[in-house]
């Protein structure tokens, strides 16, 4: 057995823990006084206990967490959104490999802005003309593969709703003779005719590219990825201490009733090929334990520790650290 100094806090961890289980606690009266009281009690719960796999050195990986798995926890958005970046640059990748040359846009489709009571046929209307959008003959012609994800901002008490995509096109698409190009100004004119409304929505189409990050380089489908699993809600949006209370309740009972049981994310065409081989299973929930490549595995973690959430200490609190028992320790084999 190893000695643990009792109060222990966890520390040096490079996703937000702490921040976000603060920020779920901020959650739980909005909650409340939107009248979902199931909802607070489950926020409330959320990430209430973490168990790691951990090294000798400290660092560690997630091995269970009871997750709340609510649309609008901070917790639960974060690991997500973690989780959706992670599986969605598998996809690119798992593309890549297969369609030799392939290249990604990046799509940015809106609407005019809506207030809270209409926020949910805006977003049907959405999905809805996206499904027009990708099955016209063009698009069918021109894109090989697409990932598309909701997102709203706010903007006072307006909502602006609209949709993110990746556009997987072969390089064939650059070429003026190919006929596959489609311009900004095509864009804007099918999306118009799809959304069916008559003023000219914004439309923004954008080639991917690298991006420079903690000194390295990530591939542009990689950069992308992470650009479009990005939150579908931003919690600052209702959990900012500056928001007065009765706005932020009104805001969490708009995102609660405009998100409940939609679908938020959707694949097609290559990408969707890619995500049933990858088994990538639901972007929008899932498993939000591994959402991340394994850096430490079962086989070789030192320990097994579990943090417990004391809201006094504002931290997660060491309640056990054992060996772990799966650990293989490897013996010479003699020759
Ligand atoms: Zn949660």
């Amino acid at each position: 057995q190893v000695a643990i100094p009792v109060d222990e806090v966890m520390s040096g961890e490079r996703f937000r823990w702490c921040e976000n289980r603060m920020k779920g606690v901020r959650l739980v009266p909005l909650y409340r006084k939107a009248k979902y009281e199931k909802y607070a009690e489950r926020a409330a719960g959320c990430a209430t206990w973490l168990q790691f796999y951990e090294m000798e050195s400290g660092e560690k990986q997630l091995r269970a967490a009871n997750f709340c798995h609510l649309r609008l926890c901070p917790m639960c958005t974060a690991r997500r959104a973690m989780r959706a970046a992670y599986k969605l640059s598998q996809v690119l990748d798992w593309v890549e490999s297969k369609h030799i040359g392939v290249k990604y846009l990046f799509l940015t489709l809106t609407m005019k802005n809506v207030p809270g009571d209409q926020l949910g046929d805006a977003l049907t209307q959405l999905t809805e003309a996206w499904y027009r959008l990708c099955h016209h003959r063009q698009f069918e012609r021109s894109i090989g593969g697409w990932f598309r994800a909701i997102e709203i901002t706010r903007n006072g008490m307006q909502y602006h709703p609209h949709l993110h995509a990746i556009l997987a096109v072969e390089t064939a698409y650059f070429s003026p003779k190919s006929g596959l190009y489609i311009t900004q100004a095509e864009w804007r004119d099918r999306w118009q005719k799809a959304l069916r409304v008559d003023y000219k929505p914004m439309v923004r189409i954008q080639t991917t590219k690298a991006k420079v990050k903690d000194g390295g380089t990530i591939s542009a489908g990689h950069a992308a990825a992470v650009e479009a699993a990005k939150y579908a809600v931003k919690d600052e949006d209702y959990i900012d201490p500056k928001l007065p209370e009765a706005e932020a309740v009104q805001i969490v009972r708009d995102y609660t009733e405009a998100l409940h049981r939609r679908r938020l994310t959707a694949f097609g065409g290559w990408l969707k090929e890619a995500a049933k081989a990858l088994d990538v299973g639901d972007l929008d929930d899932g498993d939000l334990v591994h959402v991340e490549s394994d850096t430490i595995r079962e086989d070789v973690a030192d320990y097994i520790t579990t943090y417990n959430w004391h809201l006094g200490a504002g931290n997660y609190v060491l309640a056990q650290r054992e060996l772990n028992p799966f650990k293989v320790i490897e013996t010479n084999v003699p020759l």
